[in-house]
């Protein structure tokens, strides 16, 4: 038998002050004293509401200090020389993905507790306990699954409502390759408890948003920290990162992303296309090579209503430019573990059938 560790983040969705009324708690079993770390912009929301959530309670914020703008061990060295953080009892690691998984490596080395606030939508970090570490020139250099996840993660729709609205489109695109990808690359295999529970879960990344992302894109360009936002949300921070956090890494993602990372042989894509929105797009390729047709409608309809790419030419690729990107696509991890083996031919021909769909659509 093998040992299985699995630890998960607490958390708690609201607006306003409310989402710290139980920060105090939370927080009183690791210490008095947080330092905050994050963005630049994160910080900046999240300082004045900070200041006033922790008034009243035990906790004391020493400092608010900027993670200095990539996700580096050099970075999160500088970090760690900080008195601020060295005298810390814990971690409030704020921002997006970049500036969260930089504080992931600051608490692992300083042994110190975290907490997690998103001020965007855009990725699972704040609940997941791996980090993408980059170079100092931005360029990806590796990734660690440090020792636990946050202890709680405080999630603000009204920071989230305000922030750019690229970051939850593309958030999304990511989150439909977890609704998708997962069941993909576990169908046909006998799974224990730990994979098994992830494949059901990934039901609850991809529901959500199909029902109420549409309202929820709508919501966010007004910064209505709506029910339907806290659903879209909810999906792409929360339930993506616990079913990360479960399931084996090889089971994790497939077509959608090998098709993301084969598009960035092209400079258009890797200069002005992202992450998420890029993978959305695989994930209806991987859906049309599959044939499962009535959740290709589904996704395809709901990505088309807030413009999520559903063919080659809403990325700026022309048909003629597919032969690299499949070459690459091809050798990608993404695609080794599956109910059958991917070829390049299937993966051509999906593209090629997806560009016919698109025209009768
Ligand atoms: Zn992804």
């Amino acid at each position: 038998m093998n040992t299985t560790n699995v630890l998960f983040p607490g958390y708690t969705v609201g607006s306003g002050l409310a989402t710290y009324e139980k920060l105090g708690e939370f927080c009183a079993a690791y210490g008095k004293k947080a330092v905050v770390i994050g963005g630049e912009k994160a910080l900046a929301a999240i300082k004045p509401v900070l200041t006033e959530a922790v008034k009243g309670t035990d906790i004391e914020i020493v400092a608010f200090e900027w993670y200095g703008g990539v996700s580096s061990y050099e970075n999160g060295d500088k970090l760690l020389a900080l008195d601020t953080v060295k005298n810390a009892d814990m971690i409030f690691a704020c921002g997006g993905g970049k500036a969260i998984d930089c504080c992931k490596y600051v608490a692992m080395q300083s042994k110190k507790p975290f907490f997690t606030f998103p001020t965007i939508a855009a990725t699972c970090a704040s609940t997941t306990a791996i980090a993408v570490m980059y170079y100092p020139s931005g360029v990806q250099k590796d990734v660690f699954v440090g020792p636990r996840p946050a202890i709680h993660n405080f999630i603000n729709l009204d920071i989230i409502a305000k922030a750019p609205k690229t970051y939850l489109w593309a958030g999304m695109g990511d989150t439909l390759a977890k609704y998708t990808e997962v069941p993909f690359c576990a169908r046909g295999l006998e799974l224990a408890h730990k994979d098994n529970l992830p494949v059901v879960m990934s039901s609850m990344t991809g529901d959500p948003l199909l029902k109420y992302g549409t309202k929820a894109m709508e919501d966010a360009k007004t910064g209505n920290a709506s029910f339907e936002l806290e659903q879209a949300v909810l999906a792409i921070i929360l339930t993506s990162g616990l079913v990360s956090s479960l399931i084996d890494i090889n089971l994790n993602s497939s077509m959608g992303h090998a098709i993301f990372y084969g598009m960035t042989v092209l400079p258009q894509i890797e200069e002005r296309h992202l992450h998420g929105e890029v993978v959305s797009y695989g994930v209806l390729c991987m859906l049309m090579m599959d044939k499962q047709t009535e959740k290709l409608d589904q996704i395809y309809k709901f990505m088309k209503s807030i413009g999520l790419p559903t063919k080659l030419a809403d990325m700026e690729v022309s048909i003629d430019e597919i032969e690299p990107v499949i070459d690459s696509a091809v050798t990608k991890y993404d695609i080794e573990v599956g109910p059958y083996e991917i070829t390049k031919d299937m993966m051509r021909q999906a593209i090629l059938d997806l560009e016919e769909y698109n025209k009768t659509h």
